[in-house]
């Protein structure tokens, strides 16, 4: 018998114990006919979650490779958590991939500076980094901090020298193109210095889209067993201050975690979203009941009511900057919201990773 037949036979015994037990609860069906003890009345719940598993949510840049390849993993048996950080690997290797990793666009110093974070539900336990240089896979440290210390979060050289010990090599991860876009922004920045800037028609074609820009890279997901996993890995805002942590390692803003929930994350603008707390509320949404789709719409509509400040808001008093979430559910459901209209998130189950519309909040 192979391991597969197994696993079917134990699914199909605990969904029949799980039907019975569920008739029992609804009222189709007593306890005593179906011969279900009490005991039994806390597997419809693992039912409805092992139903629904594996299903993946993310980031629209998890689309081209991650999670192809965290979801064949996990098919392998490989555990969730270590295929999902896995797939985050792929888009941090991409030096075309300019938010996150090789090729991140860089801090105002020129140097690409990196945070990320995981966490897993079955345990409740979480690992990031923030601020750590030259080690192109932050996600994978952040699962090490998770796994092999008593901490949640390392920071700048505490969090290099911790890779470093644990096997990470240091590298240069500006990329040619990336040091263009810098040295533009730099010389942009007054002309009352003495650096002149390319004229923009000079500039590499990429490097002419790439001002203003954010990202981020997120995923999320569901077991076959009904477990909740997630990652969040970033360069964070383009040319920021050396040492500024966005809201990708924060536990509660760029990402949360809750077994019986859901897990959630985030792109975008940071700061707005640590000040809200966005993926814990998602997930307490979902605790509610609440579509995943309407659960990041409630984390946004928050973002609205705190940005007060001008230089955040347009001339109709809305915000004028991008911030998305995306989000599973315990029973599988997937969904994710913007602040803006127009873009896509990312998801995969049995019929294979797909991007989907994400609808935005305000008009642009
Ligand atoms: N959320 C990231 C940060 O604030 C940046 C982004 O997604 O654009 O660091």
């Amino acid at each position: 018998m192979s391991s597969d037949e197994i696993t079917r036979r134990g699914f199909l015994a605990t969904s029949a114990a799980a039907a019975a037990a569920a008739a029992a609860l609804s009222g189709s069906g007593s306890a005593a006919a179906s011969g279900t003890a009490v005991d039994a009345i806390a597997v419809p719940d693992i039912f409805v979650r092992s139903a629904a598993g594996p299903i993946l949510v993310g980031s629209q840049n998890t689309c081209k490779a991650a999670l192809g390849l965290a979801w064949e993993k996990h098919a392998a048996g490989m555990a969730l958590l270590d295929a999902i950080v896995l797939g985050i690997n792929t888009v941090e290797d991409d030096p075309t991939d300019h938010s996150v990793g090789l090729g991140g666009i860089p801090n105002e110093d020129g140097v690409v500076e990196l945070d990320a974070s995981v966490m897993d539900g079955p345990s409740g336990l979480s690992g990031a980094v923030a601020s750590i240089q030259n080690i192109r896979n932050p996600a994978s440290v952040a699962l090490r901090v998770m796994r092999y210390t008593d901490h949640c979060l390392l920071v700048g050289p505490g969090a290099l020298r911790f890779a470093k010990d644990h096997g990470f090599k240091e590298e240069n991860l500006l990329t040619d193109d990336a040091r263009e876009a810098w040295l533009y922004w730099k010389a942009t920045l007054s002309d009352k210095d003495d650096r002149f800037p390319k004229e923009v028609a000079q500039l590499s074609p990429d490097v002419k889209n790439w001002f203003g820009i954010t990202g981020t890279v997120n995923m999320g997901g569901l077991d076959k067993a009904g477990n909740l996993y997630g990652c969040t890995s970033t360069s964070g805002l383009a040319f920021k201050i050396p040492g500024r942590v966005g809201d990708s390692p924060i536990i509660g803003a760029g990402l949360y975690v809750d077994n019986d929930a859901g897990a959630a994350g985030s792109t975008g603008r940071g700061e707005a979203n640590i000040i809200t707390l966005g993926s814990g509320m998602v997930v307490e949404a979902l605790r509610r009941g609440a579509h995943p789709t309407d659960a990041c719409k409630e984390a946004l509509e928050r973002v609205v009511r705190f940005t007060r400040a001008k230089h955040l808001v347009r001339a109709d008093g809305k915000p004028d900057f991008q911030l998305k979430f995306y989000a599973v559910d315990k029973t599988g459901r997937t969904g994710s919201f913007g602040m803006f209209p127009g873009e896509q998130f990312a998801m995969c189950d049995a019929n294979g990773p797909r991007l989907q519309d994400c609808p935005g909040l305000i008009g642009k």
